[in-house]
């Protein structure tokens, strides 16, 4: 078979077969693969990231240094690691919606925000939300006022983005704990707005 003719094989055995080959070449190190394989299910998490929100929410020091160093604020909890070597976090402001995308790919803050969604990854989204974020936003439910700037931040290959959003009203009286809890991998990619139910 060429190189150009198409195969039938699906990309579970492509990457099985890959698997094998970069085993026989000794290129992937001992426990390499079941590393990676408990961070993605267990530790990355958006309940890393709305830790680091809500904490950024009662405490002014913790956000400062969050918007001055965001890997460093991460690290303070243990969120580091692939894809998240720099951390850069974007603050909402009543005027500003700050939104993330990879328009190349699909790069997210894997420690803080967890694995991308499907959408997030889909050519569609990556497309349009650079050029209409607003409708995009809209699409997927949050309305933004016409006096709200949308602000697309796309990932480059070493900045990992989360957003900081606005406490929302209602919020006032709330503890860390509860606070966690309006903090959704949505909200923290920036195409929903946290709320008090
Ligand atoms: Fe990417």
């Amino acid at each position: 078979m060429s190189a150009h003719q198409a195969t039938t094989s699906t990309p579970g055995e492509r990457a099985q077969a890959l698997l094998q080959v970069l085993k026989q070449k000794d290129l992937i190190p001992d426990g390499y693969i079941e590393h990676m394989t408990q961070l993605m299910a267990h530790q990355w998490s958006p309940e890393n990231g709305a830790r680091v929100v809500a904490k950024a929410w009662v405490d002014p020091q913790f956000r400062e240094l969050l918007l001055k160093d965001g890997t460093a604020a991460c690290a303070q909890f243990g969120y580091t690691g692939p894809q998240g070597e720099y951390i850069v976090a974007l603050p909402d402001t009543p005027s500003v919606k700050n939104v993330i995308v990879c328009s190349l790919c699909s790069c997210t803050n894997w420690p803080v925000l967890g694995l991308p969604p499907e959408w997030y990854k889909g050519f569609e989204f990556r497309a349009r939300l650079v050029r209409e974020g607003r409708t995009v936003l809209r699409e997927l439910g949050t309305e933004l006022p016409a006096d709200v700037i949308v602000k697309v931040w796309d990932t480059s290959a070493e900045t990992r983005y989360l957003v900081l959003p606005v406490r929302p009203k209602g919020s006032e009286s709330m503890d860390e704990e509860a606070l966690r809890k309006l903090i959704t991998k949505d909200v923290l990619i920036g195409v929903a707005l946290p709320y008090v139910a």
